[in-house]
Formats: C-alpha cells, structure tokens, sequence
C-alpha cells in the first residue's frame, strides 16, 4: 500500500510551540515545574473563565484519579460511571480500590442517561451504600445533558467528576465544558484536540483544592526542610517542556476546534443522501460540540447489509485509520464483573458506529480520497 496513510487524530503543531520549549531549555527549567508550567495554566483558566482554578497534570488519567481523590474516594466506596467512554475514566476507581457502578447512555448525545443515572442511585442506595461520585463524560466532544445530570447530582447530593478529556473547546449555553462538574479534567494526549505530547488537567473550583490536587501531584511533601510524608503522594505533575508544548496549543485552540467541526459538516455533507446512516450530531443549539471525533452510525437494515466492520475494513484497504467507538465499560473483560444499570443503548451504539478521519490537519486531497471510498461503499 503506498497511498499515505490518514489517520483518525494526529498531532497538529502551531508554530508557537518552539519558542516555548526554548524558553525552557534557555532557562533551564527541565523539570516539572517552571514557567511554562504557570503559564499553560494561566491560560487555561482564561479560557475557561467562570472563575475556575487549573493544574497541569502529566495526563488527563492522573487528573480523574486525584480528581476522585479531591471528592473523598476510599476503598470500598461506590463510583458511578458513564459505561460509554474510554477505560481512563474508569480505571483510576480501581485503583482507589472503589466499586464502579456503570450506567447506560442515552441516543440524543451518547452520554450518560439521566433516568438510568438516577435508577442506578436509587437502587444503590437501597442496597446500602450512596455513590460518592458520578463520572460523566462529553463524549467525542459533545456536551452530556448538563441539566438533567446535574438535577440527578443535586437530588442526591453527589458531586461529579465531569471527564472533559474529549471536550475542551466544547460549550453548553455558552458555558465551557470542564467548568460544570465539581471538578473537571482535560486531557493533552497525543491524538486529542490540542496535545502536549502527554498530559492534563484538572479544573477546580477553588485554590485550596487545586493546591491540594498539585500537593498530592507532587509526592505529598509537608512543609519541612527535610522529605516528610503524612499522605499518600504521586508523580502526576506535568513537566515545564510539554507545557511549553501546550502553551503554543493554546495559541491556535480555537483554529483547532474550527477545524475539527468543518471535518463534521464534511461528513454530514457527505453522507446526507446515504440512507441509513447518521452522522452524531449535537442535539440542539444549546450544544456546541468540538467534534473531536466524527462519527457515524450505521444500520445495516437499511443499507442492505453493510455494517460498521465492513465499512472500516475497506477504508483499512485505503489505508485511511477508523475506530469502532469505544465498546462499553460494563461489556470489558475487567469490568464487567461490577453492576450497570440501563438497556442497551450504549451496546448498540457499539455495534453500530465508526469514528471516522477528523484532525485538524487534514487536506483537501485526504477529504477527496475519503468521499472517494464512501461513494465506492455506498454506491
Ligand atoms: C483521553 C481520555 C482520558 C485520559 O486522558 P490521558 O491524558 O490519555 O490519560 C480520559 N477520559 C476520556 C474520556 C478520554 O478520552
């Protein structure tokens, strides 16, 4: 195959990134702290605004787990989680040696469903034990339904952890998502909106917790002159050159997240005529999604038999990268041992969708060579 290769979700450097890591390296400051540091949180939490504290963190991973940590997560405890979403936003409740309670998705945005949110708390509560925390997700970039999760959450009086590794640059009535839940992380990984090669963050709504998050992030130093521990401590903050990276990522976001979205109008130009199949697309004008990743969903009732796998293996042929969406935590090997509450909306959406091509950097011949292969498949 010589074509080259599209990929799902490749970096996309600025330009900026350069002078930043300069900076440090002039400076000296190799370490995971410095400047650039500061700086990428400085302006993260002007670009989110809504008075939010921000901590650079070494990966979005490391901000769910000091996330839960901040919310009061022991052993034993019970955390429910959206199933539909990426292994990251459920692996650190294990680690806390915490229960994850999963629950279904519903189809308006793929997110975690209000009704079987609150069924969940309410027959965990039945059987003995509150949730401490609820894990929602803005999946692929697309906001959760804000206000019913958050009328579920304030019912109970269970605060969330809003996983908004997938959606900075995301909106909900104006308002930037990671500044809904209690606290909010993002996440720098190489193959999302913006990347800092490797890292994350964790949003918060006052200082004395983002300190608290930096203590932890930082080995759990109490204040002496000598190394002295009263905590359990972690390696988790970012170092002072990928936030260089990141502060140069800063600079072209919303270049980025313009992009991302002019992918999704391809798509849903390019599949308009394609009977049975949808592009997701956000509910209503109240959602402003970044389309991190675009994706379809296929029925193959209605396409006489095509389904989702045939479709990524002819683009595999092209050498052009797709994805099943993530498969359902409570359908995982490790995970599916612990309860879940819903139907089968996210098992479905499983079975039936693709994400499909959708940096920022792709060409005008990538986007030829895509609608080339989608004409051959549903000619
Ligand atoms: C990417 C991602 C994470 C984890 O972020 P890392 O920086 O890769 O550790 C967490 N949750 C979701 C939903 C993600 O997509």
């Amino acid at each position: 195959m010589n074509k080259p290769k599209i990929w799902l979700s490749s970096p996309h450097m600025g330009g900026g990134e350069q002078k930043f890591i300069q900076e440090a390296f002039d400076t000296n400051w190799i370490a995971p702290l410095g400047a650039n540091v500061n700086g990428l949180e400085n302006d993260l939490e002007n670009y989110l605004g809504e008075d939010k504290f921000v901590g650079a963190l070494s990966s979005g991973t490391a901000a769910v787990h000091l996330g839960l940590i901040l919310l009061g997560v022991e052993a034993g405890d019970e955390v429910i989680c959206q199933s539909l979403t990426f292994s990251a936003s459920a692996n650190p409740i294990l680690y806390l040696g915490a229960t994850p309670v999963f629950v279904d998705s519903e189809y308006d945005t793929w997110n975690i469903c209000p009704q079987s949110l609150e069924k969940a708390i309410q027959d965990r509560i039945a059987k003995g034990k509150k949730p401490k925390v609820i894990v929602a997700v803005h999946l692929y970039g697309v906001p959760y339904k804000i206000e019913e999760i958050r009328a579920v959450a304030d019912r109970y009086e269970i605060p969330i952890l809003e996983d908004s590794a997938e959606a900075i640059g995301s909106s909900y009535k104006g308002q930037k998502c990671g500044t809904f839940g209690e606290i909010g992380i993002l996440s720098f990984n190489g193959n999302k909106v913006i990347t800092t090669s490797g890292g994350g963050a964790i949003i918060t709504k006052t200082k004395e917790v983002k300190e608290k998050a930096l203590f932890f992030a930082t080995q759990s130093r109490d204040n002496a002159v000598h190394y002295q521990h009263s905590e359990i401590g972690y390696n988790y903050r970012l170092s002072n050159i990928c936030a260089g990276i990141g502060r140069g990522q800063m600079e072209v976001l919303d270049a980025r997240v313009q992009a991302r979205r002019m992918m999704h109008d391809f798509y849903v130009d390019l599949f308009k005529e394609v009977a049975g199949v949808t592009v997701f697309t956000a509910p209503n004008n109240d959602y402003f999604a970044n389309y991190w990743l675009s994706a379809v969903l296929i029925d193959p009732q209605l396409t006489k038999g095509i389904d989702r796998e045939s479709v990524r293996l002819v683009f595999e042929v092209e050498n052009i990268e797709c994805r099943p969406i993530w498969k359902p935590m409570h359908l995982q090997p490790i995970f599916e041992k612990y309860p879940f509450y819903g139907t089968t909306v996210a098992a479905t959406l499983f079975e039936n969708g693709l994400c499909l091509p959708s940096g920022s950097n792709l060409t005008d011949e990538d986007r030829a060579r895509i609608s080339e292969v989608v004409k051959k498949i549903f000619k």
